[in-house]
């Protein structure tokens, strides 16, 4: 098991505090920075490796299937996408319920109306201990008077309350949960709640982990909020990208490496990568991959490669938002990739198409490489790059760039 293959998102909830907002549109499907606020949830569960996503829908369920198409534009195609209807409002937890022969053993559960922005591979990456039904995303507040609260020591949640009037700073629930199935066998039947009658239970019998993420967090459930999140929900989205060279930076380069057990982890790559994951940047790998043209190995086996090696990754809570690659050389032997690049480094092409396609601050963003064309192709994408020499990239990036793995 590695990572966080099914994402499951609630979207049954009625907005009632939205007012006439809401009458005829679900909450999540609500407009934000010109697209559907539940569009960003889905394309944040599918960048962090996500396979398959499940919407369970109660209140106005159809308006889900009508903008299917507008949501699967936001994911790869290969994503899998699909609304589930409750018959009656059966509460959170009982949408659940209703979902279980859809659940996988474990899955990500995340609130159809907030964004908390975390790497989600960080809750969904460590085991859950057999004790343990589900892993919480927490977040700290100054003023928990508007929440409910959650009480933590060590990594055990111990309670979980409803609006505390009390006030002052505390820990409020963020909405994202990693779950084991087992969880289901703590319901009754029929209209269950999860958050005032599964949770608070499992919190005292001492059956929930939480984790605390002091992250951008931000629901859509008030007219203010909703207001806000226009224009910060997108600026969240605009991230600093780190665009790492593959082989000699995150593998060791035996030369023209092409299967698993060709590949050896640099030194402190997969820390590095979840450093950059946690710190909110854009992972991108950009390599050439010249072996396809001179006829080593096929573009399937380097895809193939990359699947292998995000799943090293997710199982470590890291993962990388793309695996570029230039097949290209003019001196290649198979006709077809047989041709100069624009895309081969030193060429900037691969860079250029991300900066292109992802919603990336460019003036934050740099390259790490291991060889002078990687740095001149950086350069020429207008961005700083940092030769790595070897040894471990995590020592790398706490001296150069003062990024301590944690
Ligand atoms: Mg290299």
């Amino acid at each position: 098991m590695s990572g966080a293959r099914q994402c499951v998102i609630l979207v049954g909830g009625k907005g009632t505090r939205l007012g006439a907002l809401t009458k005829d549109t679900p909450k999540p499907l609500l407009p934000v920075g010109g697209r559907p606020f539940l569009s960003y949830l889905i394309q944040e569960a599918a960048r962090h490796g996500s396979e398959r996503i499940l919407l369970l829908a109660g209140f106005k369920a159809e308006a889900f299937a009508n903008e299917l198409d507008v949501l699967r534009a936001a994911v790869p195609a290969a994503v899998e996408l699909k609304v589930l209807a409750e018959p009656e409002p059966l509460g959170t937890g009982g949408a659940l319920k209703f979902a279980a022969p859809h659940l996988d053993e474990h899955f990500l559960l995340l609130n159809g109306d907030s964004f908390f922005d975390i790497n989600l591979l960080d809750l969904a990456a460590p085991p859950l201990p057999e004790a343990s039904v589900g892993r919480l995303a927490l977040k700290p507040e100054v003023d928990v008077s508007r929440y409910g609260t959650v009480g933590l020591k060590g990594e055990n949640v111990t309670t979980f309350a409803e609006k505390n009037s009390a006030g002052g700073p505390g820990l409020i629930n963020g909405g994202i949960y990693w779950f084991n199935r087992s969880l289901l066998n703590h319901f009754g039947n029929g209209f269950v709640s999860l958050e005032t009658e599964v949770l608070p239970k499992l919190a005292i019998a001492g059956r929930l982990l939480g984790k605390v993420y002091d992250r951008f967090m931000l629901d859509i459930g008030l007219p203010y909020s909703l207001e806000q999140a226009q224009t910060s929900v997108p600026a969240q989205m605009r991230r600093p990208a780190v665009f790492l060279d593959r082989d000699g930076v995150i593998n060791r380069d035996v030369g023209y490496a092409h299967r698993p057990d060709q590949i050896v982890w640099v030194d402190g790559a997969l820390a590095a990568i979840k450093t950059f994951n946690d710190a909110g940047f854009y992972v991108f790998v950009v390599s050439n991959q010249a072996g396809v043209a001179r006829g080593y190995y096929t573009e399937a086996d380097v895809m193939a490669l990359h699947r292998w090696m995000a799943a090293q990754m997710a199982a470590a809570g890291a993962h990388a938002d793309a695996f570029a690659y230039c097949p290209f050389h003019p001196d290649g032997t198979v006709a077809a990739y047989a041709k100069a690049s624009p895309h081969r480094k030193p060429a900037p092409g691969m860079i250029l198409d991300l900066l292109k396609t992802w919603p990336v601050a460019k003036d934050q963003s740099f390259l790490i490489g291991d060889r002078a064309h990687d740095i001149e192709a950086a350069a020429a994408a207008g961005l700083p790059g940092y030769l790595f020499e070897g040894h471990d990239l995590s020592a790398f990036i706490e001296s150069r760039l003062g990024m301590p793995a944690r």
